[in-house]
């Protein structure tokens, strides 16, 4: 597998020029996949050498974070040689779609497989875009502080009983954005906007960090409550260094909202690039990444969890939390798209940084 780290150079360059792009290695019905990816795991290494010697198509790889690719394609334009592009959070992937990034996937498999409140809202001509591997947004608490019949719901984080405690990244981060956006879809926007408000008035300090610096402010007493996606906690319970440890045994986590709507699972997903110049190419990638096999390396190279129909991972850490076997929102990460700037409007009226 040829692998580009690092953008081309040269080809920003001409691109900056004005020049037509038929420098990259893919020529129309080659053999040839160009992903542009903003997930960079060893174990999608195996997964992509499987589907070359299965198919004979050769992934060229560029790897960037999200923003990262979304602002190179749009450099692009037309010329872009991406095929499939990979991102994370619904949110970003209804961003990227408004931006008129992708295009239609048509695929009697992927119906089937992946199911339907994992990816965009279906037009006739098919979806933009669809997940891979899901993660799930919980509370973690500090069990010295809180007790768990206090936290067992997203909606329970704005309770004035939790006031001064409460810790997030920034409202307007895709994971955030996306929560919110599927609390307002079941709330309404009225209850939505008062709720986001409570949020506001609860917290602890002025959101900032990642979702492990929240985990991390629960256990050294900063917070006493937080918000984090699965694969963070699984990862500081993995961890072989005894300080990541430590952490998560100061902890607890919840999956919230198990007695009424489920908790929040978002996505890791695909889409085809608008311009693709190997579409068919793209399809088959996909429908090969929806395999059991290929699902187990993706959900299990961010400790995810798979996004296909009856496929199960096994993993010890997500387990150790109560991942095995929780209730999931059913409510269609499509609806993320529909709520993304409604949402970020409540939050500039409501004060969320
Ligand atoms: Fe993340």
């Amino acid at each position: 597998m040829k692998h580009f780290r690092a953008a081309p150079k040269h080809l920003m360059t001409a691109l900056a020029m004005g020049a037509t792009l038929v420098t990259l290695p893919a020529l129309a019905q080659e053999k040839v996949l160009n992903l542009y990816s903003a997930r960079h795991y060893q174990t999608d290494e195996v997964m992509y050498d499987t589907f070359t010697k299965t198919t004979g198509i050769k992934i060229n790889r560029v790897d960037a974070d999200d923003a990262g690719i979304v602002a190179r394609l749009k450099a692009e334009g037309a010329a872009s040689p991406a095929d499939v592009i990979l991102l994370v959070d619904a949110a970003r992937m209804a961003s990227a779609d408004a931006q008129g990034l992708f295009r239609p996937i048509k695929s009697p498999l992927l119906d089937k497989a992946i199911p339907a409140n994992l990816r965009a809202t279906a037009t006739p001509d098919g979806v933009a875009w669809t997940g891979f591997s899901t993660r799930a947004r919980v509370i973690v608490f500090d069990p010295l502080r809180v007790k768990a019949a206090d936290v067992a719901t997203y909606e329970q984080l704005a309770d004035p009983k939790l006031k001064g405690m409460v810790c997030t990244r920034s409202g307007s981060h895709p994971y955030n954005l996306s929560l919110f956006a599927t609390v307002v879809e079941r709330l309404g926007d009225e209850k939505g906007e008062a709720w986001l408000k409570g949020l506001v008035a609860n917290m602890a300090r002025a959101p900032k960090g990642g979702d492990t610096d929240q985990i991390k402010a629960v256990a050294s007493g900063e917070c006493a409550v937080a918000l984090t996606n699965t694969y963070y906690a699984a990862r500081l319970l993995k961890s072989s260094k005894s300080e990541d440890k430590a952490i998560m045994e100061k902890v607890r986590v919840v999956f919230p909202n198990q007695g009424t709507s489920g908790t929040h699972v978002n996505i890791a997903g695909a889409a085809i690039a608008k311009h693709a110049k190997h579409p068919e190419n793209a399809v088959q990638f996909m429908e090969f990444l929806a395999s059991p096999f290929a699902q187990d390396y993706f959900a299990n190279g961010n400790n995810e969890f798979p996004a296909a129909v009856g496929v199960k991972v096994d993993n010890p850490a997500l387990k150790a939390m109560g991942g095995e076997n929780f209730k999931t929102e059913n409510i269609p990460l499509g609806a993320v798209a529909k709520n993304l700037t409604k949402v970020q409007q409540m939050l500039d009226r409501v004060g969320y940084k």
